[in-house]
């Protein structure tokens, strides 16, 4: 990529030197850009359901005044609409706090079992609606870490979620957790839990960028099944507060299989 430099001048008194400096300020230079990218990909994402929005109020007040029936049915979108709003300025609230805790360790013990327990219930409607099977591999040990555990329940209910979303009718999503004394990604004691799905898939030309703010492998579908394109970045930062690490495997056709790696809590006391 392009190397941007800071070039400064600077004359010593009464000697007759010059300094001409050079400082990379790269880094600075592409943290901006991506703040400007992410205002605008904001503005887009929330002017689009505003201007459709703004559309549907002209035409209550006009053409649709007097139509029983349309004006129902324009309410049901709007609805539909400021629910998608809220749904993103939801979003960019939850990323806001975890960017901001970011670098706060979590210190109460949790036991991922109940996390994980809480969120498939909470889900199981969900995978109802999406004619979606949910199978979980619930071990006897617990798998006790230090962590937050609303956190961890967003984590693990984004992940589930977009299981269900991505994985399509009369499918199943597949939840497992594995322990290990010394992991080969954290060369420790952690705890795997894999969310697998067989639904469509992901190209593997999208994995490493998937974790990106606004980032979507498939945008139609995902705006299709009202994502915010979000949920994937806040589990990154999450993830980021508990030393943890994401691994994501997928092939078109062939399913998604997303790995959550966290350390696990050796301390007994
Ligand atoms: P979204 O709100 O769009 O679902 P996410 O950040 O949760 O945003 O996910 C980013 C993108 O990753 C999605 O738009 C989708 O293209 C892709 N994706 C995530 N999970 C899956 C999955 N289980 N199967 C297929 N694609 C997925």
């Amino acid at each position: 990529g392009d190397i941007t430099y800071e070039v400064a001048l600077q004359k010593i008194a009464g000697t007759g030197t010059v300094i001409l400096s050079f400082q990379d300020v790269t880094h600075l230079a592409q943290a901006g850009q991506m703040r400007r990218d992410f205002v605008a990909n904001v503005s887009h994402e929330l002017r689009t359901p505003l201007t459709s929005l703004m559309g549907f109020i002209e035409t209550l007040r006009g053409p649709a005044r007097d139509d029983a029936a349309a004006r129902e049915r324009f309410l049901g979108i709007m609805t539909g609409e400021a629910e998608r709003m809220n749904r993103l300025v939801g979003d960019l609230l939850s990323l806001s706090r975890v960017e901001a805790q970011e670098r706060v360790r979590p210190t109460a013990k949790v036991d991922l079992r109940n996390v994980l327990h809480t969120t498939l219930r909470n889900l199981t409607p969900l995978a109802d609606d999406n004619g979606v099977v949910l199978h979980h591999d619930r071990g006897d040990l617990p798998l006790m870490i230090r962590g937050d555990s609303d956190q961890l329940l967003q984590v693990f209910t984004n992940l589930i979620e977009n299981a269900i979303k991505y994985g399509g009718s009369g499918q199943s999503v597949e939840v497992t957790a594995t322990t290990s004394d010394r992991d080969p990604a954290l060369r420790a004691p952690a705890v795997r839990i894999v969310v697998r799905d067989n639904g469509a898939g992901i190209d593997p030309l999208h994995l490493p960028r998937l974790t990106e703010r606004f980032y979507r492998a498939d945008s139609h579908r995902s705006r299709a099944l009202g994502g915010t394109g979000l949920g994937l970045a806040i589990v990154k930062h999450i993830l980021n507060r508990h030393r943890g690490r994401m691994k994501i495997t997928s092939e078109l056709g062939k399913g998604a299989e997303f790995c959550v790696i966290l350390p696990l809590d050796t301390d007994t006391a």
